[in-house]
């Protein structure tokens, strides 16, 4: 079994499920005490958190390879990164890197194209819904139509994972306004699917919740791992 290198912290909230999430994949896959062997780094968010809103993106760059460079430094055979939103800074910094690093829109990209759905919703961050670097991927790699929320929604969804989800505070209330951004999407915009394109969002939304079919990128990233760790002997 490989050794899989989580990069998290972004947030905690998020990086617990992911712990979670490849162990018990593990034990299923495995059986008997069997569990994931992790390297977990976590970063300060609050740090993160400053640069991304102060749009120091390089900053966030070097700060994600010197997680990676850590991770591999401790014998890592694969990284995942765990959030969607700093995947953005990959594209400067993923030719450093010695181990293969799964990106997060590919484990949601994958799932869609087998459910065999192609207009879909993208909730996240509003780095990951407006930035270019999430969209295209999904729809290059996978040929999938991508549509996002309008305006106002965007900014709320964005203020509920940063000043809600992130802190570890679930809401009715929150659930409910995400609720009505995805039935306005499936109503007036023909969206068939949602990528919860944000590892926090599966802590208030799941599949109990709305009838569409959600792509949960935290459980399909971390599951992803657990495959590629077993699929391949260790190095
Ligand atoms: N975990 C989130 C994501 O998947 C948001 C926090 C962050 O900005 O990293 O995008």
């Amino acid at each position: 079994m490989k050794l899989i290198g989580l990069i998290g912290g972004m947030s905690w909230e998020s990086s617990a499920e992911y712990y979670r999430i490849v162990n018990a994949a593990v034990r299923d896959r495995l059986g008997g005490q069997h569990s994931a062997r992790v390297l977990l780094y976590s970063v300060d968010f609050a740090e993160v958190e400053q640069m991304q809103h102060d749009s120091r993106w390089s900053d966030a760059a070097a700060l994600i390879a010197d997680a990676a460079a850590r991770l591999e430094r401790g014998g890592a055979e694969l990284l995942l990164l765990c959030t969607n939103t700093m995947h953005c800074v990959l594209p400067d910094i993923e030719a450093g890197f010695g181990v293969p690093l799964l990106h997060i829109a590919d484990a949601a990209g994958r799932a869609i194209t087998a459910a065999g759905l192609r207009r879909i919703g993208l909730l996240g961050t509003r780095f990951t819904m407006e930035g270019a670097f999430y969209r295209e991927r999904l729809q290059q790699r996978f040929g999938l139509d991508v549509v996002i929320p309008d305006e106002a929604e965007r900014a709320s969804i964005h203020r509920i994972i940063y000043d809600e989800l992130c802190r570890g505070q679930i809401r009715e209330p929150s659930r409910d306004a995400y609720r009505q951004v995805m039935r306005r999407m499936v109503e007036q915009e023909g969206v068939e699917g949602f990528v919860l394109g944000c590892t926090e969002i599966p802590l208030l939304i799941g599949s109990d919740d709305v009838p569409w079919p959600l792509f949960d990128t935290t459980r399909l990233h971390a599951e992803w791992a657990v495959e590629e760790a077993l699929a391949t002997p260790a190095g």
